[in-house]
């Protein structure tokens, strides 16, 4: 099954990838994180694509692409993966398509603005194992210490108050319309991600079986 997290900066598909990742383990591709992790490798791709990002725009369709289709051509996929982060355009989905990506069920995940600034302001990433904490709702034990594996926690250059503001925009502006596109396509599930990401998870469960996917490729996802 091939499933596609579409939604607002701030709004958690990130740990509601990591909670199907952990429960049931489907690979999870985040462009950010993709993106993130050429940076750290120092390559030239990573070096223009943080230009972009740490403004809060999106990096150009032929650096995400490339790096998409690389990454969806892993053995570790033929079972299935859920897109968090991309496509996060209509040309970019018409691209997916072009890479043979037949996607089952797009879930669209909304929020308030107000909430979504108050996430983003709040999310510290943990540097050593990635495991994504918030101040107000999901704090460490101690401060700026990962729970788990006591790595130093840091804040994404894009989630200060500038750039999280031009990435609603442009969320705003270009991934309305792909809501609009899938939506067309009746592959459109809205999930309301309010409340704590457990219940959030519990939504996107029932969606999914009511979508009547359980049975096809994703049989844990009944257990
Ligand atoms: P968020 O969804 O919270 O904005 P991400 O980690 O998904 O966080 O993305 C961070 C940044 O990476 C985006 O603001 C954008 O600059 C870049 N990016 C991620 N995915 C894409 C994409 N599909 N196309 C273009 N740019 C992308």
């Amino acid at each position: 099954m091939i499933l596609i997290f579409l939604g607002p900066p701030g709004v958690g598909k990130g740990t509601i990838s990591a909670k199907m990742v952990e429960r049931f383990g489907v690979v999870q591709i985040s462009s950010g994180d993709l993106l993130r992790a050429t940076i750290q490798l120092g390559y030239e791709e990573g070096i223009e694509a943080k230009m972009y990002m740490d403004r809060g725009n999106l990096v150009p369709d032929s650096i995400v692409n490339k790096m998409i289709n690389e990454r969806i051509a892993k053995p570790d996929c033929k079972n299935g993966f859920i897109l968090d982060g991309y496509p996060r355009t209509v040309k970019q989905a018409i691209d997916l398509e072009g890479m043979g990506v037949n996607v089952d069920k797009v879930l669209s995940f909304v929020l308030d603005d107000s909430e979504l600034v108050g996430r983003i302001s709040g999310r510290r990433i943990c540097k050593r194992c990635g495991f994504i904490y918030n101040t107000r709702t999901n704090p460490t034990k101690e401060i700026d210490v990962c729970d788990n594996c006591q790595g130093e926690l840091f804040l994404r250059d894009d989630d200060r108050p500038e750039a999280v503001m031009q990435r609603l925009d442009v969320h705003r502006e270009k991934t309305a319309k792909l809501i609009e596109y899938y939506g067309k396509k009746k592959m459109i599930a809205t999930i309301d991600a309010s409340g704590t990401s457990d219940e959030v998870f519990e939504r996107c469960m029932q969606t999914i079986k009511e979508a009547g996917y359980c049975d096809c490729g994703v049989t844990s996802l009944t257990q």
